[in-house]
């Protein structure tokens, strides 16, 4: 390896690490609360599954994830707000894919510029528009607070959606 791309890859991961940034990745619905379905394909088990393959994408670069729902359980509102009030300080994502909603939402302008940039990165990923604005969503809010609605169905495999959801957030941050 020359030595220019080892100097680039020890600034890259150093960079990431000093950040010591951290995420709350809540996955929505779980358990008898599936959420909407499409193509046979489960709301509730697909942002699941994106959530599981986001989660090492993110930690191999430094960010400590807290992952709010890792099975398929049913978790209530209440218990989030638990379990992120535990990881105040820590950005906030909430996964969701509610057909004809796909789209990155926010609530507070001290969100906007995060989730804008989401939203512009994740649209050019998915190669799909999505919408973007305020919303008085149900969800957790705070800090670099987010809710995502992904596309949800036969064209939407978890994998590339952890991808580009991975990619979207590194330039977000
Ligand atoms: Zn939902």
């Amino acid at each position: 390896m020359n030595k220019y791309i080892v100097i680039a890859c020890a600034f890259f991961s150093l960079n990431a690490v000093s950040e010591e940034l951290c995420l709350n990745l809540n996955a929505g619905h779980g358990g008898r609360d599936g959420g909407f379905m499409r193509d046979s394909i489960l709301e509730s088990q697909f942002v699941l599954e994106v959530a599981k393959q986001l989660e090492p994408l993110l930690e191999a670069q430094g960010i400590e994830v807290n992952n709010v729902r890792s099975a398929d359980d049913y978790i209530s509102l209440d218990e989030r707000v638990d379990i992120v009030s535990n990881a105040p300080d820590c950005m906030l994502i909430n996964l969701h894919a509610e057909p004809g909603s796909e789209g990155v939402y926010y609530k507070g302008d001290e969100n906007r510029d995060f989730a804008k940039s989401i939203k512009d990165n994740l649209s050019v990923y998915i190669k799909q528009p999505l919408a973007f604005k305020e919303k008085a969503y149900r969800e957790l809010y705070g800090k670099k607070a987010v809710y995502i609605n992904l596309p949800l169905g036969d064209n939407s495999s978890p994998k590339s959606m952890a991808g580009a959801l991975y990619k979207s957030v590194l330039r977000a941050i």
